[in-house]
């Protein structure tokens, strides 16, 4: 049994996203002979066509928006028509909130032919996909639908805490060994995005075995995300990990 993460960006908050001081292609699962791309923004079909990793787009059997946010969605259109070689081979599931496919789509409709089966994200269920398992436990606050995951592959389990405010509950929801964080923000804002302090409170009540912070935006580039990472690890005894742009992680 293997499994590995590869994050194909790590560009969180507009101008991080809109001027590309990072990538935001998302981020590849795999387990055995699973894969799912997660949270696919404006670059990730080349994002996976380049990778160092040899990756494969006809090889995805999910794809998986966590909401409606262009750095989350947009990207999968161009990975649908890649997936499905250009619609010829109609097959994979796109795992999306509902408001995403409503009235303004951030999935063309077109595309959405292509694709063999289309799950709406709903707040605490459970989801299979060949070898692995995966729940949406709580509805995130973030203006629109959003959902994280915990995600269970043999006896390991990931979690994936999507773009949220923080909230009291937050960290009871989450029980990952290896818990993905999406942190924009170095310090408290009126954003409802997550910052480090918070972040901190959620490694101190979830304990997970290891942590990995990215989706940065400008103030967490500035503040060096390596030595907040640093400092994470120092001050909440979990081993956390900052991602780069094309980061490998053995699972
Ligand atoms: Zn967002």
């Amino acid at each position: 049994m293997a499994g590995r993460l590869i994050f194909l960006g790590t560009a969180g908050g507009r101008v991080v996203v809109y001027k590309q001081l990072r990538a935001s292609g998302g981020i590849w699962f795999e387990y055995n002979d699973t894969r799912m791309l997660i949270d696919p923004g404006p670059c990730s079909l080349r994002c996976i066509t380049k990778s160092k990793h040899k990756l494969d787009p006809t090889k995805l059997d999910a794809i998986y928006v966590s909401h409606r946010h262009l750095d989350h969605s947009i990207g999968a259109n161009a990975v649908i028509e890649a997936m499905t070689e250009g619609g010829f081979n109609p097959r994979g599931t796109l795992f999306i909130t509902r408001d995403a496919l409503e009235d303004d789509p951030v999935i063309l409709k077109y595309l959405q032919k292509y694709l063999k089966h289309i799950v709406l994200l709903e707040e605490g269920k459970t989801f299979k996909l060949k070898d692995i398992e995966f729940t949406t436990p709580v509805k995130h606050i973030h203006g629109v639908e959003t959902y994280g995951f915990n995600l269970r592959m043999g006896k390991l389990t990931i979690s994936y805490i999507a773009d949220t405010k923080y909230f009291p509950e937050l960290p009871d929801y989450y029980n990952g060994d290896i818990m993905i964080i999406n942190v924009v923000r170095y310090q408290p804002s009126n954003l409802l995005h997550l910052c480090i302090p918070e972040v901190k409170q959620i490694l101190i009540r979830a304990t997970p075995k290891k942590a990995i912070i990215t989706h940065f935006g400008m103030t967490m580039l500035r503040a060096r995300p390596w030595e907040v990472a640093a400092r994470l690890t120092e001050e909440t005894g979990v081993d956390v990990v900052a991602a780069n742009d094309g980061m490998m992680v053995e699972l």
